[in-house]
């Protein structure tokens, strides 16, 4: 009985794996341990609503969004950060857990899997996740704050004692953190990020072009001429949606200016909560943010001149990550792969059969 024991380690832990998922509330992004980054898909879902089937996850769901007959609903299972529909939650983890699972032929091996969290959730809202995980195919659920998991992917020596500000701009929510010694100092979580300005974009050409947008074409004219700063180069592109007075559809033409006004409520939200969050930050701590800069991640930091715009307000130099849609994906990763130097910056666990062997 002994030897089968052992023999069941030894198998287990020859095929065991450990991965990273950036459970984002637009994209999900997993890290698998020794091999990187090898999931970056759309966090949507398609479910036909008469039977309750799930039809496509992934990059395949998001080609149906807006495109779907009327009983087929492409959801996002998370909205604002947090889980909104439980059992799509865990569909979507299952089928990108085995994903990677790929070529792992049994499903007795189960990952250890590190999930990020936005750091304003609360306490049922981690535990949701972690169940998801754990029903999802997990063998070992753990939770890292993202705005924490960001900062290490963009390499700030957060384990010291000094300050290090991130700014997560992403779909559902922008994570504002100050952490210094592994943990956050000051963290403010807002439930404003990408898809609010898509909303503004919608209800701005509305309102002033009588046209209706679909949310897929709001978010294209963003990233295609988006900004938050004056550029120096005017842009112009030609959008088109369903004319609400005639019914038909139209082409108009938007300018940056358009994109730069319907956006900026958004965008000024965002930049005032950095300034609340600089005003709580201890002042020994202002002194290395002002030295490193204050670090933007996220698919919303991408926003054209949204650094500028930030350096100006706040009087701080400020930094774009690399890569900044994967910072916090690869700051999972870089945990697990020194798991033993990190294990400090994993949050509690709290499901009861989730006991940490870590
Ligand atoms: P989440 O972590 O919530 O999944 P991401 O960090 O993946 O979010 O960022 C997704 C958001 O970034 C979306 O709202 C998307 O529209 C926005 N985004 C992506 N690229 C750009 C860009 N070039 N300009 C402005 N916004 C962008
Ligand atoms: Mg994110």
């Amino acid at each position: 009985m002994l030897r089968l024991k052992k023999f069941w380690h030894a198998w287990q832990s020859r095929w065991r794996f450990d991965i990273g998922i950036d459970l984002g509330t637009a994209n999900t992004l997993v890290y698998v341990k020794g091999k990187g980054v090898i999931i970056n898909e759309p966090s949507v879902v398609a479910v036909n609503k008469k039977t309750g089937k799930i039809l496509a996850i992934g990059t395949e769901a998001k080609k149906m969004v807006g495109k779907t007959p009327a009983h087929i609903v492409a959801t996002r299972p998370l909205v604002e950060g947090v889980i909104s529909d439980f059992e799509v939650t865990e569909q979507m983890l299952t089928y990108f857990i085995n994903k990677v699972r790929d070529g792992r032929f049994s499903s007795l091996i189960k990952p250890r899997v590190l999930v990020g969290i936005p750091s304003g959730v609360t306490e049922v809202e981690k535990r949701a996740v972690q169940e998801a995980t754990l029903s999802g195919g997990a063998g070992e659920a753990y939770l890292i704050d993202e705005p924490i998991a960001a900062a290490i992917g963009a390499r700030l020596p957060i384990q010291e004692a000094g300050g290090n500000m991130i700014v997560d701009i992403g779909g559902g929510t922008s994570e504002i953190a100050v952490i210094s010694l592994g943990g956050a100092v000051v963290a403010k979580s807002l439930r404003v990020g990408g898809d609010k300005m898509n909303e503004d974009i919608i209800n701005y050409v509305r309102e002033n072009f009588s046209l209706l947008l679909g949310e897929k074409t709001a978010e294209d004219v963003k990233v295609a001429i988006g900004s938050a700063y004056r550029l120096d180069q005017p842009i112009k592109i030609a959008i088109r949606g369903r004319d609400l007075i005639t019914g038909l559809p139209k082409e108009i033409e938007v300018s940056d200016s358009d994109i730069r006004q319907a956006t900026q409520k958004s965008v000024r939200i965002i930049i005032n909560t950095i300034k609340t969050v600089l005003e709580t930050t201890p002042p020994e701590l202002l002194g290395d943010i002002m030295r490193r800069g204050v670090i933007l991640a996220g698919g919303g930091s991408l926003l054209r001149g949204l650094d500028r715009l930030i350096a100006e307000q706040t009087e701080m130099p400020v930094k774009v990550v690399d890569d900044p849609l994967t910072a916090v994906v690869r700051g999972t990763g870089i945990v697990l792969e020194d798991i033993d130097e990190l294990r400090s910056v994993l949050i509690d666990t709290y499901v009861e059969d989730n006991k940490p062997k870590w």
